[in-house]
């Protein structure tokens, strides 16, 4: 018995979808990185081949790739209301009492926490995901559908049985950790970081290329259910069932017999939600019966079933003792606030973010100021106002610093940046130990046994100065400093000896020009090959290279006229530094099917069939002489064996071509 490509196509389809769920869901994983990978490239390959079997809920649409010039607007088949907000007890009373106007009886209280990101409403049918609208103004939002199919939480095919035709409701959030990792990597190549996780979250689903949203860690938590069925009695059950069904339904959602009940959930998540990966701002109470919402209804802007309870902002006055700059890497200047200490949000606070020097004339900050600190969105605190009431009289206007702390030179801001930059960067001691620490670091040289408190110890020893220097070092220099044991001093020096296989795209990254960032400096090292042809490269050249832009290619430019600059790319050609792309990594030896599985069978006509297999040894890939579960791909030639067709079929594994197998090289 044979299987059809079709059927092969679906078996694939139904097991991503499943380990998807397992991995993201509930987060266990069921199977490796790399078979998921292959079994998703497969997928791919198959449909590629055979668009008729196209299916927009495929597991292969969640890595997106669809770019969204104009977003349709769409009608709402439901209306998404607004939220009453309460900021008390009495406020929750005076609901109650509203409530029982109407209701008779008991009523019971679900309440979830209010999580604090962009709102969206999907419509499922029959199991699939429709569509996903943003809410606009709660009547017409936009049509997002292909930016949030790439959230690996959400399912675009449902497990089991739920209701046939409904919308769900959610909210779309940056979880802290993402949003922090996606600002590390905005400062690594001298970009502003974003402001908050929720705005970078609703502005996620606005982007244009789909490709972009799916490298961000969205996740969708859903919360409400609306539909004409009539399944369910309670809003905690349909939820409970949507959880089954393979939402992202919260946990923290508890049914409350009273408005006590409601209370001691408010105070508990109040404490807590410093521990959530996500941002909350309250919580939101809802009246569990479906029945009792319905005979509730609607206000002219909210439902009368539900409220949202707003967690106090914490906020606190203290004084500012003194303001202090700090250095990055890339010379931006950052204001810090340096406060008699006060307790916030469970932590005590001695700092806080004061931005730019705008930022610091807007609210008139002066040191002797009693200032109000708040922990809103951003991670670092922030100072929100001054309590004039408390000036000294004595105070006078903060006047922002003109040169830099650390080296004197005279800042520079250019226009439309909210920063100031120390230009000195080759004198500065925090840009010098800054480029050598992000030169060393794991995506980029990836030299181990050197780590960035040993770079600013061999600065300020005067041993390394730029990167290049790093080549230069040796034992009898290093083992007499401090704490440097001879066996630690001798891997240091191997892994700098090491890091002369990297390849040309990573040591381009490695080299800290300002908007080259780890992707840019791929499509860089991909269209030039090498340094030189980088370096002779103008302005015009540069912006003609797909996703390069006039202000990268500024940068590019400003780097390679510079004497300095030059004479260091100079000295890492000497010591044998890649800047260039090899010709291995063209055709001979890469990592690309590590740890794949390949049966080779058949007559071949590219290449012999040793040398098919010698292509798959050398790029990570493994042989293997017969075909079992464990196989990935099945490279199949002319006249291949009909009982090893057979047994690969009915075990799902992917059968490719020779051509197949050399555009996956
Ligand atoms: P507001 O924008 O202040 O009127 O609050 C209403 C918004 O709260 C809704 O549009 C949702 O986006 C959001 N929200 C967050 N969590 C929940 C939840 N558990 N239940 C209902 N709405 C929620
Ligand atoms: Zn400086």
């Amino acid at each position: 018995m044979s299987t059809t490509i079709q059927e092969q196509i679906e078996k694939l389809r139904a097991e991503l979808h499943e380990y998807n769920y397992h991995y993201y869901t509930l987060d266990k994983s069921t199977i490796s990185d790399f078979e998921f990978d292959s079994k998703l490239k497969a997928l791919q390959q198959l449909e590629n081949e055979n668009p008729d079997f196209f299916d927009a809920n495929s597991p292969t649409q969640r890595v997106g790739g669809g770019i969204t010039k104009n977003f349709e607007t769409i009608v709402h088949k439901n209306r998404m209301y607004s939220l009453d907000n309460s900021y008390s007890k009495e406020d929750l009373l005076d609901w109650e009492t509203r409530i029982k106007k109407v209701i008779e009886g008991p009523v019971e209280y679900t309440c979830e926490l209010k999580y604090d990101g962009a709102s969206i409403n999907i419509t499922y049918e029959n199991g699939v995901l429709i569509k996903a609208v943003t809410r606009g103004d709660g009547f017409q939002g936009d049509n997002v559908t292909n930016n949030i199919k790439t959230i690996n939480t959400l399912p675009l095919k449902l497990q089991g049985s739920f209701l046939d035709s409904f919308e769900i409701r959610g909210e779309i959030v940056l979880p802290l950790q993402g949003f922090e990792q996606m600002n590390k990597e905005r400062l690594a190549v001298g970009e502003e970081p974003y402001a908050n996780p929720r705005n970078t979250a609703s502005g996620s689903l606005k982007l244009q290329d789909s490709l972009e949203v799916a490298k961000r860690p969205l996740e969708c938590l859903l919360y409400q259910v609306v539909a004409d069925q009539k399944l369910f009695e309670t809003h905690a059950t349909m939820l409970e069932n949507a959880r089954a069904a393979g939402f992202h339904v919260p946990t923290d959602l508890f049914v409350a017999k009273s408005i006590d009940e409601v209370i001691s959930f408010v105070e508990r998540w109040d404490m807590e939600r410093a521990n959530l990966p996500y941002e909350t701002d309250g919580v939101v109470i809802k009246v569990n019966s479906l029945r009792q919402q319905d005979e509730l209804g609607f206000t002219a802007k909210a439902p009368r079933w539900a409220i949202a309870y707003k967690f106090k902002t914490e906020q606190q006055a203290t004084v500012l003792n003194e303001i202090s700059y700090q250095v990055g890497r890339t010379g931006a200047i950052t204001p810090v606030a340096n406060l008699v200490p006060v307790a916030l949000g469970g932590t005590v606070v001695r700092r806080a973010s004061l931005h730019n020097a705008d930022q610091i004339s807007k609210l008139d900050i002066r040191i002797g100021d009693t200032v109000f600190v708040e922990k809103g969105g951003e991670i670092i605190p922030k100072i929100v106002g001054v309590d004039l009431t408390q000036r000294p009289v004595n105070s006078v206007p903060t006047v922002y610093i003109s040169n830099c702390p650390e080296c004197e030179a005279e800042l520079v801001r250019t226009e439309g940046d909210a920063k100031h930059f120390c230009p000195n960067e080759f004198g500065c001691p925090p840009q010098i130990t800054g480029r050598i620490q992000h030169f060393i670091s794991r995506k980029a040289m990836d030299i181990e046994g050197l780590g960035g408190e040993t770079v600013d110890l061999l600065r300020k020893e005067g041993l390394i100065s730029n990167y290049a220097d790093l080549y230069e070092l040796t034992l009898e220099q290093i083992i007499p400093l401090e704490r440097m044991a001879e066996k630690s001093a001798q891997n240091m020096l191997a892994g700098i000896q090491k890091s002369l296989e990297i390849p040309f795209e990573k040591v381009l990254f490695a080299l800290g020009i300002r908007f080259v960032g780890e992707t840019v400096a791929k499509k860089l090292a991909k269209h030039f090959k090498s340094m030189e042809a980088l370096m002779n490269a103008s302005f015009e050249e540069l912006v003609k290279v797909d996703e390069i832009g006039d202000r990268i290619a500024e940068s590019i430019v400003a780097f390679s006229k510079d004497a300095l600059n030059r004479d260091l790319v100079a000295r890492l050609r000497t010591y044998g530094v890649q800047l260039e792309v090899s010709a291995e990594s063209l055709v001979g030896k890469t990592e690309k099917l590590e740890g794949a599985v390949f049966v080779v069978s058949g007559v071949f006509h590219k290449m012999s069939r040793n040398e098919l297999k010698k292509a798959i040894e050398d790029n990570g890939g493994k042989v293997s002489s017969s075909i079992s579960k464990k196989t990935n791909y099945v490279v199949a030639g002319e006249n291949m064996g009909p009982s090893k067709l057979e047994k690969a079929s009915s075990l799902g594994v992917p059968i490719i071509s020779e051509d197949d197998f050399i555009k996956m090289l």
